[in-house]
Order: C-alpha cells, then sequence, then structure tokens
C-alpha cells in the first residue's frame, strides 16, 4: 500500500518534470522562430518531393524520441524541431581530413528524414558545396560570422595541425593556418559541433608518429566541443543533436570525451546481434570459416566492440540497412581516441599483444573503465574458448558429438 503511493507520487512528480521541460521546449522554439529567418524549405514539401509520407515522418519522430531518450509524449515536439530544422545557420569548416564525412551524409540513394533534413540544413558556408571561392567565398563566410553572430553552429571536419605554428594547413586567399580561423570563427558560434573523428581526435592524422602534431578541435583550441565521433559517423547523431539544441538551447548531456550520451553511452559489444554467441564462445577464428558462415561471435577476428562506445548495432547505416559487424568484419573502434593506435592490430584480438600485462593495456587504452574491460573480456575470449575447445575435441571424439549412455557410465 505505502509502495504503491510511493510510486504514483514518484510518477506524478516526473510527469510534472515532463511537463515543465515540454513548456520549455516551446517557449524556446517560440523565440528560435521569431528570431531566425523562416525554413529555406519547408519540411513537408520537402519530405513530400523526395517520396517520403506522413506515415513515415510519423514513425520516423517515434525512434528518432526514443533515441533521444525522451518519453513518447515528446514526439510532436521532435517534429516541431524537425520543422524548424533548415532554419538554424550552420557554417562547416574543413580542415585535416578527407571530406569523407560530408560525402557519407550527402550520398545516400535512399533518402529517409535524417537525410532530407542534412539536405535542406541552412548552410552559410561549406567549402566542398558552395559555388565560391577564394575572396568570394571568405566574403561569405564573413557575412555569415556577422549575420548570425552567436546564433550560428560551427561544424568542423577534420582536425588540426599544430606543428611548424600551424602552417602545415593553410586555406583562403589570405593564406590563413587552420588553427586562426577556426579560433575566429568558433569564437563567434553559437556551439561547436566535431564531425567524425578527425575534428574530435585527430584520427589518422594524429596517429603515430604524428608528423604534423594534429590533434581534435577541443585541444587545439582548448574549447568544449560537442563531439560526433566515427569514421564516418552515423548522420543520426548528427541529426539528433542539432534536434536536441533546437528544443532545449543546449547541447545533449556529454561523455568525458564530449561526445552526446544518448548516441554514446552504451558499448557496441551491448547491441551487438552476435552478443548470444560471445557469451556461448563460439568465435569465428578464420575469416569464412564454419563459425563465420554461421554468424558467431567476431572478437577472434579482432572485433573491437566490448571497448568501443557508439549506437552503430542500434541505429545502422544506410537508412538502417546493415552495419560493419551484420557485414562480417570486427568493429575497429572508430569512435575511440587514438584508435589506430590504441586497438591495433584491428584484425586481432588485444589481448594477444596486452594479456597479462594489464598495467600497459589501461595505459594503451587510456581509461582505467576501458583497460578493464579489456582484461575482462580477453580472460573470457581465452577461457571460454579453452572451455569450448574442450567441448569440441569431446564431441569429435564421439563422432555425433553425443555420449552413448555406455560411454557416460564409462
Ligand atoms: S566481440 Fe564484437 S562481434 Fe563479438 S559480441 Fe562483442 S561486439 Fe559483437
Ligand atoms: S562498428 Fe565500430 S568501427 Fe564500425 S563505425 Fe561503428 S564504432 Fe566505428
Amino acid at each position: 500500500m505505502q509502495m504503491g503511493r510511493e510510486d504514483s507520487e514518484y510518477n506524478k512528480n516526473v510527469r510534472k518534470q515532463y511537463r515543465e521541460l515540454m513548456k520549455k521546449c516551446q517557449l524556446h522554439m517560440d523565440e528560435l522562430e521569431r528570431e531566425l529567418p523562416p525554413p529555406r524549405e519547408e519540411l513537408a514539401t520537402a519530405l513530400k518531393d523526395r517520396g517520403v509520407s506522413r506515415r513515415d515522418f510519423l514513425k520516423w519522430t517515434s525512434v528518432m524520441t526514443a533515441a533521444l531518450m525522451l518519453p513518447p509524449v515528446f514526439r510532436p515536439v521532435v517534429a516541431r524541431a524537425a520543422e524548424n530544422f533548415s532554419r538554424i545557420p550552420v557554417v562547416w569548416l574543413h580542415f585535416a581530413e578527407c571530406t569523407g564525412c560530408s560525402e557519407a551524409f550527402l550520398r545516400s540513394s535512399y533518402p529517409n528524414v535524417d537525410d532530407i533534413l542534412l539536405e535542406t540544413i541552412s548552410l552559410e558556408y561549406h567549402e566542398t558545396l558552395m559555388a565560391a571561392s577564394g575572396y568570394q567565398a571568405e566574403q561569405c563566410l564573413e557575412k555569415a560570422m556577422h549575420d548570425f553572430n552567436k546564433k550560428f553552429i560551427c561544424v568542423i571536419e577534420g582536425g588540426l595541425p599544430r606543428g611548424m605554428d600551424g602552417k602545415f594547413l593553410t586555406l583562403g586567399p589570405k593564406g590563413k593556418t587552420g588553427i586562426e580561423t577556426a579560433r575566429e570563427v568558433t569564437s563567434k558560434a553559437a556551439a561547436v559541433i566535431c564531425i567524425g573523428a578527425c575534428a574530435v581526435n585527430g584520427n589518422i592524422q594524429a596517429a603515430k608518429p604524428n608528423p604534423t602534431d594534429a590533434v581534435g578541435i577541443g585541444k587545439a583550441l582548448g574549447i568544449q566541443t560537442i563531439n560526433i565521433a566515427g569514421c564516418p559517423p552515423n548522420a543520426v547523431n548528427f541529426t539528433g543533436t542539432i534536434l536536441h539544441y533546437i528544443m532545449f538551447g543546449a547541447p545533449p548531456a556529454l561523455d568525458s570525451l564530449g561526445r552526446p550520451v544518448w548516441a554514446y553511452g552504451k558499448r557496441i559489444h551491448d547491441y551487438c546481434e552476435r552478443r548470444s554467441h560471445y557469451d556461448a564462445a563460439e568465435f569465428v577464428n578464420e575469416w569464412g570459416d564454419d563459425g563465420a558462415k554461421k554468424g558467431w561471435c567476431l572478437y577472434n577476428m579482432g572485433c573491437k566492440g566490448p571497448y568501443t562506445y557508439a549506437n552503430c548495432g542500434k541505429v545502422r547505416f544506410n537508412d538502417g540497412v546493415s552495419w560493419p559487424i551484420m557485414a562480417g568484419h570486427g568493429c575497429i573502434g572508430c569512435t575511440e581516441t587514438a584508435f589506430w593506435d590504441t586497438m591495433a592490430p584491428l584484425e586481432k584480438p588485444i589481448h594477444e599483444a596486452t594479456i597479462g600485462g594489464g598495467e600497459r593495456t589501461v595505459d594503451r587504452i587510456g581509461a582505467v573503465l576501458t583497460g578493464a574491460t579489456v582484461v575482462g573480456v580477453a580472460a573470457h575470449a581465452v577461457l571460454s574458448g579453452i572451455r569450448h575447445r574442450g567441448e569440441q575435441k569431446e564431441q569429435e571424439a564421439h563422432g555425433d558429438g553425443r555420449m552413448t549412455e555406455e560411454e557416460k557410465h564409462d
């Protein structure tokens, strides 16, 4: 009885807090609609023109609301934020990288709602997509910074080389270094979103021996950035973060590496469809072996899912069709810091290099929690593998794998 009363008090409080939160969202979006120019393209028209039905849009709002860890009552708020998506002015900078993140976001063959939002985003400046170049491009950037001072979102793709006083990377007609440009633009932005591993932590440019002393934006400039990690990251994690910003006027909760917790709060291992095979010690031991054909766990083929925080298995890629582990290759840990160095060798388990050297593992991975996981996971794989091999041998010895009643008594 007592318990029931407490529970309903608790529920009442939760509902009250959600109502207050929703009111704040509505007020914030009212303000945004007053202050920013109207959307470049009405979302309803954009969806219709690209063959996305109202029903698909409503389905998408439910999925996005759940992904953002909000209760279902927030679905209309998420829909309204999506309608306002293209009001937010965005300045998109490129530094040391391959442009793969932009390519991955813009090249979908079957556009879903996330892709359409990205297509209609109000890009005030994007070096890869804009027609202008040289002085004309620089003027566009200056105009965007002036017109939308402290109102635009600065999205950065690529890291910053600090070597030679930043001169490994210069751009524009005045030959400014990447560091100078980044410092100037980010100081006028309402928020800075790093898109992809290069902007987040330097990625391949920062891998040993890192000849240009490349680092991520946050480290190069000493600022807090919202880090959409991955190589490339999932478009859903970017759109979800912008929607959160539109709804609440603030970035979502971030982990210690600046990644939104709603997208990077769990390990690949926790969402993996091969997890039951890991628990049962059923591993692929060679590409194309019987285990591979049966979809067993890829740990022994170097899968770094146990040490990698990301939602790839949940949101998948290419309109939710597949993701790397489903396609048959292990996770290489691309959302983690310095993964080219810390997760190497990419197609071998880390325990081969580190088991028996726990402290070294902790140093290499850079986080005590993750390091402890490495030792624990490696030990599980080795011990359960031994047990499993023992069982297999026993089965082989008995032909069909089952013991006769006589054999049991022997
Ligand atoms: S080790 Fe990799 S393949 Fe195996 S369950 Fe974990 S994430 Fe999935
Ligand atoms: S599965 Fe792993 S390597 Fe692949 S994209 Fe996701 S986090 Fe990166």
